[in-house]
């Protein structure tokens, strides 16, 4: 009950599909991110669950009723946009009290100072919209939706507008609202790291479609499709060719090397496959490594300082520019120079193949 079904939903805009077949499970009480790039399709999926679009086919159900055809103000649904749409006439409080009040609520005010409660709002209640910054005026937008206790709220690239620091710390405070009031979260974002850091599970949408969804860290680790390995964080890919197996391991001849990857990493058992390591699983030495076996030679071509890591791009055998991540330690050990002869080096329970 209260779980949110998207069930096999299409929409066609003229002669566009905006959204292919979509279907997603999303189980009540979770926080969900549906992440992927810019025309993806994620706005218009929001827009059918809200009920402001409707699909061409397919359907949409929270629970067991089926919201096809119901009125936007019919669902059990808010929405929070990028913009805030707060009435900048009213005070915060009378804001917030607005939908509770339209529905002749008696305790619209009380409902309303709740809500306020619960983003930290309580001190500025009394404040016009204008008076607020971005970020306080986006914990008002949030307010706003929650007074009217829905069971899904969507949020359409809620922090869009706020500088880094302030995205960061929101993201952190929005996932502690969820928390606290239970309601099943949809969040709409383009930021991989935004999607990784506040969801339980993260769908990556591509022209249309879901490329691939889980928890994060399951969809780092593993990612099944070139799409999410570059998507989500960065990896170094190149084109292979399995020529052996042996055991739970594929043999793979990729970048001028033999490389490992186990079966159950790869969504390719043979002929051609595209490898994959995260920058951050290769190791980087003018030293050859002593269990030579997943190694490859490179020239360093840059080097930079990132401050938490230093970034190295590499070029290896078949050509290809890798990168590698290495973690500030020991900044006196980082004495690699653009030009010099270095080994990577990796485990293979880290690689993995698409
Ligand atoms: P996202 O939110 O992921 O950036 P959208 O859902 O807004 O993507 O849009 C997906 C695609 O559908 C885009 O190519 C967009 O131009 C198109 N689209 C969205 N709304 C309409 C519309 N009302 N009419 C025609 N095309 C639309
Ligand atoms: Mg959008």
């Amino acid at each position: 009950q209260g779980d949110l079904h998207i069930d096999g939903v299409t929409k066609v805009f003229t002669d566009f599909t905006a959204v292919d077949d979509l279907t997603l499970d999303v189980p009540r009480g979770s926080f969900f991110a549906l992440l992927g790039p810019s025309g993806c399709g994620k706005t218009t999926t929001l827009r059918m669950v809200a009920g402001l679009e409707q699909p061409t086919s397919g359907r949409i159900l929270i629970g067991d009723t089926d919201l096809t055809g119901s009125r936007p103000y019919e669902r059990p649904v808010n929405t929070v946009f990028q913009s805030y749409a707060l009435f900048p006439h009213l005070t915060v409080r009378d804001n917030v009290a607005f939908g509770p009040k339209r529905r002749g609520e008696s305790d619209a005010l009380r409902l309303a100072d709740e809500a306020l409660e619960l983003v930290e709002m309580t001190r500025f209640a009394g404040r016009k919209p204008g008076q607020l910054s971005g970020g306080q005026q986006q914990r008002v937008a949030v307010a706003r939706a929650l007074v009217n206790r829905p069971e899904v709220l969507l949020l359409d690239e809620p922090l869009g507008a706020l500088d880094l620091k302030l995205r960061r710390q929101m993201q952190v405070e929005l996932k502690g609202i969820q928390t606290e009031v239970g309601l099943t979260f949809i969040h709409v974002t383009h930021d991989q790291e935004e999607a990784m850091t506040m969801a339980d599970t993260v769908a990556v949408m591509n022209l249309g479609r879901v490329e691939q969804m889980g928890h994060p860290e399951v969809l780092y680790d593993l990612p099944r499709t070139t799409f999410v390995a570059n998507f989500l964080g960065q990896s170094n890919l190149g084109n292979g060719r399995v020529v052996d197996t042996d055991g739970d391991d594929l043999v793979v001849e990729v970048a001028g090397t033999t490389a490992r990857i186990p079966k159950a990493r790869s969504t390719v058992s043979s002929g051609a496959v595209t490898f994959g390591v995260r920058p951050e699983k290769v190791r980087i030495s003018d030293e050859r490594p002593r269990d030579a076996g997943n190694d490859v030679r490179a020239t360093v071509v840059d080097v930079s300082f990132t401050g938490v890591a230093t970034q190295y791009l590499v070029t290896v055998p078949s050509g290809s520019t890798w990168m590698v991540y290495e973690q500030n330690l020991d900044v006196e050990r980082n004495h690699l120079r653009p030009g010099d002869e270095v080994w990577l080096e990796w485990s293979s329970g880290h690689a993995f193949g698409v």
